[in-house]
């Protein structure tokens, strides 16, 4: 773990904040009461201290901000092209996202920004930054010292698409928001914190990716959104996911399944998805469980599953398999290869082969 009172600087380091919208730079509609989206000088004028921050700071925005409840493939798409057309003019990048979706952005970009080499740090806040109360402030200001951190070998301290929230840097391919009230509204359930912000910056130096420093970063700006999540639940009804699943344009599903990765007994589930799986279609089975993985060999309810052709989604996110699953469709035509590349870990988003025993040494670990 290296521990750090404040970030070392040499020369004052240059970032660049990406604004989309969110929450942070809301402000109250008079006539309906209610939150929307306001421009960057408005936030920039509630927060005098931006004048202070310790970087070189440009901005590029989204053109009017958004609720991040409109976040798409296009606009994804869109981050990755101002990240990779400024890629060499900066050492890091904050992007300010309302926290709705953030966690499907942060894995979107994780999987579209191959070989990252610089850090990619999003952040939002739950009060305006207007608000006295804010927690915007803090989150800001903090995610663009991440943003700048270097090593003693000048590296970036963490060259990884990260969520900083409320005094935690969690991976963003590993997050999930967990409360649309309290300020601590991001966690990661199966892998550590990459930092810890008190009064020290305490990173978890073991924890965070080393990409290849020799190899470019490779932006990917096409995704193929043809997937669906579905749940199951007691008493689903055989009409209804036929429908879902004989869809012609479909290639993924994710299918949440019940604890370590099992289905009911049912004989129309196996039947629709053994013939989804043979014409090509990708299931991939997560658990509704936040913590712990899918283990499909554990009981009969699961074992099936995989008889089915379900292919397991390890301990993974819904956010990180229903973005990497549009990567992957995005990049190869063919849903064989798709397939293949499902069930490697291909930016930290799946630990593969965990025991259940290393999963609880985790656990200890996080809370
Ligand atoms: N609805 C807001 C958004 O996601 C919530 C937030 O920013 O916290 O844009």
């Amino acid at each position: 773990m290296t521990k750090c009172k404040e970030t070392k600087k040499m020369a004052k380091p240059k970032i660049l904040i990406i604004y989309t919208g969110g929450t942070i730079g809301m402000g109250m509609d008079p006539m309906t009461g209610v939150l929307e989206p306001l421009d960057f000088n408005h936030l920039v004028s509630s927060m005098p201290e931006f004048k202070l921050i310790q970087a070189e700071i440009d901005v590029r925005k989204f053109d009017p901000p958004i609720d991040s409840s409109d976040m798409d493939p296009m606009r994804w798409a869109e981050i990755v092209s101002m990240i990779s057309n400024n890629y060499n003019n900066y050492d890091g990048f904050v992007i300010l996202h309302g926290t709705d979706t953030m966690a499907y952005t942060s894995s979107a970009l994780s999987f579209m920004l191959e070989n990252l080499t610089k850090p990619v740090i999003l952040t939002g806040s739950q009060l305006p930054i207007g608000e006295l109360r804010t927690d915007g402030k803090e989150n800001l200001m903090t995610a663009i010292e991440i943003a700048s951190a270097k090593n003693a070998e000048g590296r970036p301290m963490v060259p990884e698409v990260c969520i900083f929230f409320n005094g935690k840097l969690i991976r963003g391919n590993r997050a999930i928001k967990i409360n649309a009230e309290g300020f601590h509204a991001f966690e990661s359930f199966n892998y550590p914190h990459l930092c810890d912000v008190g009064i020290n910056f305490q990173y978890h130096d073991h924890h965070i990716l080393t990409p290849d420093y020799r190899k470019p970063m490779v932006p990917h700006l096409k995704l193929d959104p043809n997937v669906i999540v579905f749940s199951l639940f007691p008493g689903i009804q055989d009409n209804i996911v036929r429908h879902v699943m004989e869809s012609p344009d479909l290639r993924g599903i994710v299918m949440r399944t019940f604890g370590s990765g099992n289905a009911p007994h049912t004989p129309w589930i196996m039947r629709l998805l053994d013939q989804a799986a043979h014409r090509g279609v990708n299931i991939v089975n997560i658990s509704q469980c936040l913590t712990g993985s899918v283990e499909m060999e554990r009981y009969g309810a699961g074992f099936q599953l995989k008889a089915a052709h379900v292919i397991s989604g390890y301990d993974s996110t819904v956010e990180a398999m229903v973005t990497k699953m549009m990567y992957l469709q995005g990049r190869y035509a063919d849903n064989k290869k798709v397939r293949e590349k499902l069930t490697e870990s291909l930016a930290g988003e799946i630990s593969i082969s965990v025991s259940y025993t290393h999963l609880r040494a985790h656990e200890t670990e996080l809370h």
